[in-house]
């Protein structure tokens, strides 16, 4: 992993910077590449246009890190108010949660209770929550909510990171409780004990997931923008004889647009996946460490 990456990736986590960030208006509007806006009324409007050019939509109500049990239950019924407004607009879409959000860091309890709140609520409206994959000290923990949530409701799935060595493991639990897993390649930073550090590690790992995840029969979810991953997911879902509507791919909102745009074309299944809120900082930093020219577009502007 690049310097320049570990440095974005820990400026991420700093409080200090993110206030900055969040009161500069060359950073906001910077972000709206990337998030559709702060409100939740907003969102749906973006859903509604992406919904109309065959995507569909995985909404994200943005916060993590929660250390406030209110914020965090605030946050559940955000989610959950989310996906019913959504699914009684007839909206495509389902919405995705990260349990830092959801008050993992205060009480395990409390975050499962407003995971099941969300799910329950979801499975109503027969929506999909997807959760998230954080940092590597809550890869147990996410593992082990999403499974006890999905004894009493399917609704559920997870994510799982390429660059962590521990991922075909993870697969393999995953596969037999036929639990749908999202395969990124990861976008924290992680120690070299347990995640590759180099690109192309990262890269051939992902590809061996993609086998383990092809034959799941869960409609597995590939994340990613990099085209040679879509051109082997493509083949591999080819010569194993998976229908185009076995698996999707997943892409963020605003980033490889064209892409995103030619795999609907040729009659793939692309979700986007929709921030919205404005606890922006975390989400944005990650995005700007995916990709130097990003920071450079907004420091070019900065000095004008
Ligand atoms: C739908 C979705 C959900 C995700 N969920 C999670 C999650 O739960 N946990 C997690 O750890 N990670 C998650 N990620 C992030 C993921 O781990 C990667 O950090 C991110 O997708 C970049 O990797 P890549 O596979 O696109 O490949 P890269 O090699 O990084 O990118 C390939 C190409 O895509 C374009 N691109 C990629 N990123 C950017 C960017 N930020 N700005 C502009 N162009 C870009 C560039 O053209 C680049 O050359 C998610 C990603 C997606 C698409």
């Amino acid at each position: 992993m690049s310097l320049f990456r570990q440095t974005l990736l820990f400026l991420s986590q700093r409080k200090e910077l993110e206030e900055f960030f969040k009161h500069n208006p060359l950073a906001q509007q910077a972000r709206s590449r990337f998030v559709a806006g702060d409100t939740r009324a907003e969102a749906l409007e973006v859903t509604r246009k992406l919904n109309a050019e065959g995507f569909s939509v995985t909404l994200d109500y943005l916060g993590e890190e929660v250390i406030d049990p209110d914020q965090a239950r605030e946050a559940s019924e955000e989610y959950a108010g989310a996906v019913e407004e959504a699914a009684a607009a007839g909206l495509n879409t389902g919405i995705s949660v990260k349990l830092s959000h959801l008050g993992v860091r205060i009480d395990e309890q409390l975050a499962f209770s407003n995971l099941m709140n969300v799910v329950e609520r979801a499975a109503r409206v027969d929506r999909f929550v997807r959760v998230d994959m954080e940092g590597s000290d809550l890869t147990d923990v996410t593992l082990k909510l999403v499974s006890r949530v999905r004894q009493s409701t399917p609704n559920i799935g997870t994510v799982i990171q390429s660059y962590l060595r521990r991922s075909d493991a993870d697969i393999a639990s995953l596969n037999r409780e036929k639990i749908p897993v999202r395969l990124v390649k990861g976008a924290y930073l992680e120690p070299e004990e347990i995640a590759f550090q180099n690109e192309e590690e990262v890269v051939l790992y992902y590809m061996r997931l993609t086998e383990a995840l092809i034959h799941s029969g869960t409609r597995p979810a590939f994340a990613t923008h990099d085209t040679k991953l879509i051109e082997f997911v493509i083949d591999l879902a080819d010569i194993f004889g998976l229908k185009k509507t076995d698996f999707e791919f997943q892409m963020l909102y605003g980033i490889s647009n064209e892409l995103q745009k030619n795999l609907i074309a040729d009659g793939y299944r692309v979700r986007v996946y929709l921030p919205y809120g404005d606890d922006w900082y975390g989400y944005f930093m990650r995005r700007l460490a995916e990709r130097p020219a990003n920071l450079w577009f907004l420091l070019r502007h900065w000095k004008k």
